[in-house]
């Protein structure tokens, strides 16, 4: 570990991100030695598009059905009890270190999918609002997407850019509350590309955000990098997926 790095560990100690207890500030686990994040991964069969688990192998979970999403990805943590928890921590009290502890679960519990995606792909975190940002500091899928080009540069010697070339440019009300077709009229329209990001130079792109509920944020923003970039393949991951 690097000076620096120890230091800022030893000042701002991580914490483990399904429990918050304090991380020893040598360690670079993302959880504390008694918390497992493995029984939150979701179990065999998944559905092909969105991973969630199913009751047949090649079946379309009943979200994906009803919403006709297409956007194949990955969601790693089933969205429950501590992990709820803790990303509601991420997103709404502070907790942006915790991305750090998602990335590297990502990256080891979901190695089959990004191994499939070779090295030339680029991560795009989900853009929040101006308003949005400014009221909270950060935007948490950006915090997701440094967290998670840092640990593959660790973990894998992978230099696997991010690539901010999406905005929000409608500021809606809060999806949580909607069901899937209210959240699909609410966003249409509430993302561009940035003309400033210029084209990826990659093969393809990777939507990153905290959590995948009933897939539409993800399918909009989808929709408007298939739109720009017809010849760049573009998938999702996101730390958690709700069940
Ligand atoms: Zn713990
Ligand atoms: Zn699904």
């Amino acid at each position: 570990m690097k000076a620096g790095t120890y230091l800022k560990r030893l000042f701002y100690p991580p914490h483990c991100l399904l429990c918050g207890q304090i991380l020893d500030v040598r360690a670079a686990a993302a959880v504390c030695t008694h918390c497992r994040p493995a029984d939150y991964i979701p179990t065999n069969p998944r559905c092909p598009v969105c991973s969630r688990p199913v009751d047949l192998a090649g079946k379309k979970c009943p979200g994906c059905r009803a919403h006709h999403n297409v956007t194949v990805g990955r969601g790693t943590l089933l969205y429950r009890d501590a992990v709820q928890e803790s990303i509601h921590a991420f997103k709404y009290e502070g907790m942006k270190e915790y991305a750090s502890g998602y990335a590297k679960l990502m990256i080891e519990f979901d190695r089959d999918f990004w191994s499939g995606l070779g090295e030339d792909f680029a991560l795009v975190p989900v853009p929040i609002h101006a308003k949005r940002r400014r009221e909270r500091g950060y935007n948490q899928a950006e915090e997701l997407a440094r967290a998670l080009a840092e640990a593959f540069l660790q973990k894998t010697g992978m230099r696997i850019p991010v690539w901010p070339g999406l905005l929000r440019t409608k500021h809606t009300a809060p999806l949580r509350q909607m069901g899937a077709q209210s959240r699909r009229r609410a966003l249409a329209g509430a993302f561009q590309t940035d003309s400033r990001a210029g084209s990826p130079p990659v093969q393809a792109l990777v939507l990153i955000d905290d959590i995948y509920t009933s897939g539409s944020t993800i399918e909009t923003c989808a929709e408007v990098l298939k739109k720009h970039f017809p010849n760049i393949k573009v998938f999702f991951w996101t730390a958690a997926i709700r069940e």
